[in-house]
């Protein structure tokens, strides 16, 4: 088992839960999905879940230092440090991805890659538009692109499928505003160190997972 640390960046829809799930199927990796954290975080009704919901369903990013503080807690966990892990979601902003280097300096842990996955808008609100998730095992899938057998119903575990309350056009169009304005700056962060690795995510999941490997070496 390699045990690569790796961070997923793209905008919303790009594929970055995809290809967390390929990179946790084949290298072991432990997928951290900030916004995934956020949703079980709401699903359970706790503090953090009730604040955080506020801003999700308006498209808005959760404020850095509860964020940061989330996410810090996760890096720290034995199963992390045993697996490495691939952040999807975190950092968004150039504040968490300050906050994240100085996490990683001081526990003396150095970055495997930093992937940016990239997409035209319109392919995002077209892929967005359509998504429907399990609410159960989180497999995606897509009203015209890759249906369900059954409407409703998740193919490989049966639970609820269900559309996210923040993949309405809308709000689609508002976490784009937020992608660029916040994240983008985040990619440049990283191509300044010269650990960014650009892949165009048009290409089948397989593909763009081919291409990950191969830039990294992992
Ligand atoms: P995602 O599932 O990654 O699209 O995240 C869904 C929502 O959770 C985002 O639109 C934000 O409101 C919130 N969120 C996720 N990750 C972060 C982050 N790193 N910083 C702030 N807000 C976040």
């Amino acid at each position: 088992m390699t045990r690569a640390r790796l961070i997923l960046i793209g905008p919303p829809g790009v594929g970055k839960g995809t290809q967390s799930a390929l990179l946790e199927e084949r290298l072991g990796v432990k997928p951290l999905s900030s916004g995934v954290i956020f949703r079980s975080e709401i699903e359970a009704d706790t503090d953090l879940g009730q604040l955080a919901k506020s801003y999700i369903d308006r498209g808005e990013l959760v404020p850095n230092g509860i964020t940061i503080q989330m996410m810090v807690k996760r890096l720290r966990s034995a199963e992390v440090r045993n697996r490495g892990f691939v952040l999807d979601g975190f950092p968004r902003t150039v504040r968490q991805a300050e906050a994240l280097t100085e996490e990683l300096e001081h526990e003396h842990i150095e970055l495997t890659g930093v992937v940016s996955l990239e997409v035209e808008d319109e392919v995002v609100v077209e892929r967005l538009s359509g998504r429907i998730g399990c609410t159960k095992c989180g497999e995606i899938y897509h009203s015209a692109a890759k249906p369900p057998r059954r409407e409703g119903l998740c193919d490989k575990c049966n639970g609820p499928l269900l559309v996210r309350e923040d993949d309405r056009p809308e709000t689609i169009r508002a976490r784009l505003r937020v992608f660029h304005e916040n994240t983008q700056p985040v990619v440049d962060y990283y191509a300044a160190m010269g650990q960014l690795l650009r892949v165009d995510a048009v290409q089948e999941p397989e593909r763009v997972f081919a291409q990950i490997v191969a830039g990294l070496g992992v």
